[in-house]
């Protein structure tokens, strides 16, 4: 047992110090499932698995509230087992050591997992509490949230009779997220045509690096510069009949990050380099002036490099450029139910030559399903317009937030009430479990919250130990409320 186990709200901390023991990185929550049967079979509860892992624990109402309507909460159970490079440390195995920092937990160099552990901790104190008041409860542990959502993405949701959500998973305390957005990638195949390079020519490597990046969700709102679309801008603004050919582009390397680094492979006859490396310095500086803000460690940089042995004909190199600048990259639109809200945008993420195809990765998001069709119709027509053929991949479901739902008001009310402040309302521009659930329990009402949780999925991840008992307080009366209606 750890130093955590002695803090209040006892049940809670006593069952997140055993968590820290339980290895339970993500699509390993066999051990973590294990223990969350244990806890419920003690208590005689009724417990449920699906096929793909997750758990319902049904608990009954308490003496006097068995007519209140069922409230279903939620966490996950998987963790992000991250480290730091100078840490000996083996999450199949080792325990995660807790320190205090301050007024923080943290761990020795690992993650913490108090996101989600927390919650699964509240969910399991809950569980086994005899004197709290509350109406019927569904408490649902999902696996594998960090790796895809592909917990929720499996879930059962018939074993849920509720149709009133709490999910533990938010880290911001004072916050209530009430929207999240759906997702879908779009991959873009356009036939190049190639000849062989000529004889007397050098060939170049044009590299743009030094960009931010960012989580294409997340940071897509801060307008950084998009490695892939600034270079391939440069190269199309080249004027027409400056010298050269092309032969190869690559950049970004994840849908879900924003590109940072993109290259370019230029054949240029012998004696005229002078000329084109002239014009790409003027485009750059063009474009560094527009971005120097945000962007101003970005760099080009010319080297040269072996000769190719094809290079691109000229129309398939315009038609390259002419796609990449064309595709949307950034906000799309912004939401009209919450101000600063990103509602539709869309990732320019990766591409690669692959002998005479170029492929190109798109990722789109959006919190209303209709708009995400709407940015992935628009890459459909751009592509086509090129000539390119295009595969939809399948996407997963936003969660449109609802301002008016009567679970939010709920908690308005009560978040008030308990802490003396107003909760802001918030949504993400990313995907959350809520967004699938929501599609496979249709009418499902939902908030999420949580305590205070900084630099979740790094070896920084702490947790602010004082909102973990406030966030139980919340937590516990409203489900006092709930239980009278
Ligand atoms: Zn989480």
């Amino acid at each position: 047992m750890s130093f955590v186990a002695q803090w209040d709200p006892k049940a809670l901390w006593g069952h997140f110090d055993t968590l820290l023991t339980i290895p339970r990185g993500s699509k390993e929550e066999q051990r973590i499932r294990e223990y969350v049967l244990s806890v419920a079979s003690r208590q005689g509860l009724e417990v449920q698995v699906d096929a793909t892992g997750n758990v319902v624990v049904r608990k009954p109402a308490s003496p006097g509230r068995e007519g209140a309507a069922i409230t279903v909460l939620q966490s996950h159970l998987d963790m992000v087992n991250e480290k730091n490079a100078d840490v000996e440390h083996d999450f199949s195995r080792d325990p995660i050591q807790p320190r205090l920092e301050g007024e923080y937990l943290t761990a020795q160099g690992t993650t913490l997992g108090a996101d989600n552990g927390i919650g699964v901790a509240a969910m399991l104190a809950i569980l086994e509490d005899r004197t709290l008041v509350h109406g019927p409860l569904e408490l649902l542990f999902t696996v594998d949230e960090e790796t895809g959502l592909t917990g929720a993405r499996g879930l059962d949701g018939s074993m849920l009779r509720g149709r009133r959500l709490l999910n533990l998973d938010s880290e911001e305390e004072g916050t209530v997220t009430v929207g999240c957005a759906g997702g879908a990638d779009t991959e873009i195949f356009l036939p190049l045509e190639t000849l062989p390079a000529p004889s007397r020519a050098q060939a170049y490597q044009v590299q743009l690096s030094g960009l931010h990046g960012g989580h294409s969700g997340l940071d897509i709102h801060l307008q950084r510069g998009n490695a892939i679309q600034l270079l391939a801008r440069m190269l199309h603004s080249v004027r027409p009949g400056t010298p050269g050919y092309m032969a190869a582009f690559e950049g970004g390397n994840k849908h879900n990050a924003i590109p940072r680094e993109a290259r370019a492979t230029v054949v240029i006859p012998e004696g005229q380099a002078a000329e084109f490396l002239r014009h790409m310095d003027n485009e750059f500086a063009r474009v560094w002036e527009e971005y120097r803000r945000v962007e101003p460690d970005m760099r080009l940089e010319v080297s040269e490099g072996p000769p190719p042995p094809k290079i691109w004909s000229t129309d398939s190199a315009w038609t390259v450029f002419r796609l990449l600048v064309a595709l949307p990259h950034g906000v799309a639109a912004m939401s009209h139910d919450i101000a600063g809200l990103v509602e539709t945008s869309s990732n320019l993420a990766v591409v690669r030559t692959e002998g005479e195809t170029l492929r190109v990765l798109t990722s789109s998001r959006s919190a209303v399903a209709s708009a995400l069709e709407w940015i992935r119709s628009k890459i459909r027509a751009v592509a086509l317009l090129a000539g390119a053929r295009v595969e939809e991949h399948e996407g997963y479901p936003g969660w449109k937030p609802d301002v008016d739902s009567p679970l939010l008001k709920l908690f308005q009310e009560v978040h008030r009430r308990v802490t003396g402040t107003e909760a802001r309302v918030v949504a993400v521009h990313a995907g959350l479990e809520c967004g699938i659930i929501g599609e496979k329990v249709p009418g499902m009402d939902m908030i999420s919250f949580g305590p205070q949780i900084e630099f979740p999925h790094s070896p920084r991840e702490r947790v602010k130990v004082a909102s973990v008992e406030r966030f139980y307080r919340l937590l516990t009366a409203l489900l006092e409320e709930m239980a009278t209606r």
